[in-house]
């Protein structure tokens, strides 16, 4: 009998949980229960998400910025179709095939300053790229990232970590990686003078947390910290790998900030959600410093990096971001969204801020005034430090659909992250979500504060071992 996926997704449907209970990660399985997020999803469309149950989800997640240009895009399926019927040939590997060509062509076509570009298969290994790259290009050893950064989770990526929780256990990393403060332009001079540094590698926007560099306009955090970093001799690399793409309204984040970094990290989005891909855009005297002669000119790569599905997947999602305007909608929805959100701020006073760039935005919040509110308040937050963000994400997830996230580890930060496609509807859908949440949360004795206090209660109960 010939294999039937078809039929394999129909007689097995039912089986997700017990399997990955089993085989991949029970505690995952567990936290998702606990949580109430143990859905069956079985279709998925731009920027929704449908259950067995027939019920829409608005997905503000995206993958953690994979599904920029939405889920099953037709004109991605289109080129991937393309690419299997056309039985080209593949990772000949003693070859040069024409598709990774073209993708660097249109990549490069939106990154002027930047010549060349080094295709692998996730953000994290163009992060190990752009370590072996800067190191190659300076003969400098040291490498310095920023507090709260995140870079990926392989361990020269790590050694760039800014949070010890990913740390922790895995020591030791990389000697000679050394954490300034973020906006902190005398620390980073400081540390430059020292003149062993190969490389600054910085988020236009952070990740976790999302925090903006200083004001954009002449002399900000970015440029400036670029400037330093060529006076000191020191490359400086941009992680645009969750920023880049049009996720903050421009093609690159660093664009908001007129920077031209020495090296350009993408990946996420480019993979139009289909095939894992990571890319590194920089300058040519970089990368010839790397692949300096005939008999190097293999020294760094990876088997599956330029891989003709990963290739047509990033040519046809630089299509769609430019056919269907998605750099556009990100800076107008995004403005929008910021402004609407912000406004809530007025009414609710937990609700400390809302900032952003684009699409990629952050709702903080912080203790209440209102004596009553303030004892709930505590109780959670000695519980389990950012616990509050749950009070919102639960029930935005539970009554509205919408799914969010907290935007790192003991943080009072909700991040949105939605696909770059979403329109007015989804936003109006997302204010009235929150509003309506956040008035929950205000009032003592309604339906957040009883799932308060049992998250409270199950968190000190699993922190005393019980
Ligand atoms: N760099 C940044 C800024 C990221 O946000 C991430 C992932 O979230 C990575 C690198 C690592 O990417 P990947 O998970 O594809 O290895």
């Amino acid at each position: 009998m010939t294999f039937d996926l078809t039929q394999l997704l129909a007689e097995r449907a039912a089986d997700n949980f017990t399997l990955h209970e089993r085989h991949l990660n029970p505690q995952f399985v567990k936290m998702l229960k606990t949580i109430g997020f143990d859905r069956r999803y079985v279709r998925a469309e731009g920027q929704y998400l449908y259950d067995d149950k027939g019920q829409r989800y608005l997905d503000l997640l995206s993958g953690f910025g994979v599904f920029a240009f939405g889920r099953n895009h037709p004109v991605i399926k289109r080129a991937l179709t393309a690419v299997l019927d056309a039985d080209l040939p593949n990772l000949v590997q003693l070859d040069v095939a024409l598709l990774p060509g073209l993708l660097a062509e249109r990549l490069l076509a939106r990154m002027p300053s930047q010549e060349c570009v080094f295709f692998c298969n996730s953000g994290t290994e163009a992060v190990e790229a752009a370590i072996k790259l800067a190191r190659a290009a300076t003969g400098r050893k040291r490498f310095l990232c920023c507090d709260h950064a995140f870079h990926g989770l392989t361990m020269g990526a790590l050694s760039l970590n800014g949070d010890a929780i990913f740390r922790d256990r895995f020591e030791p990393l990389l000697a000679d990686a050394t954490r300034i403060p973020w906006n902190d332009l005398a620390a980073l001079e400081a540390a430059l003078r020292k003149g062993d540094v190969a490389a600054f590698v910085i988020e236009p926007i952070q990740g976790k947390g999302v925090n903006l560099p200083g004001p954009a306009g002449k002399g900000n955090y970015l440029s400036e910290a670029a400037r330093l970093c060529r006076k000191h001799g020191a490359l400086f690399i941009a992680d645009e790998v969750q920023t880049g793409l049009g996720r903050t309204g421009r093609f690159l984040a660093v664009e908001h900030y007129g920077v031209e970094p020495d090296l350009v990290l993408l990946a996420k989005a480019l993979s139009g959600g289909f095939v894992p891909v990571g890319a590194v855009a920089g300058k040519r005297y970089i990368f010839d410093k790397l692949f300096d002669r005939m008999d190097r000119a293999v020294v760094h790569g990876s088997t599956f990096g330029k891989n003709n599905l990963a290739m047509a997947a990033g040519l046809a999602s630089l299509s769609v971001l430019e056919d269907e305007r998605l750099i556009e909608n990100a800076a107008e929805r995004g403005a929008s969204l910021l402004q609407r959100l912000g406004a809530l701020s007025a009414k609710y006073e937990m609700l400390k801020q809302v900032r952003g760039q684009g699409l990629m935005i952050a709702l903080e919040f912080g203790p209440p005034k209102a004596l009553k509110l303030k004892a709930a308040w505590t109780l959670l937050e000695s519980a389990n430090k950012g616990l509050f963000c749950q009070t919102v994400i639960i029930p935005l997830f539970m009554r509205h659909r919408v799914l969010s996230q907290v935007a790192g580890h003991e943080m009072l930060v909700i991040k949105l992250l939605p696909p770059l496609c979403i329109t007015q509807e989804d936003e109006d859908w997302i204010v009235d979500a929150f509003d309506d949440v956040l008035a929950q949360c205000h009032q003592l004795g309604g339906a957040a504060w009883d799932l308060a206090t049992t998250m409270a209660k199950n968190a000190l109960r699993l922190q005393a071992g019980a």
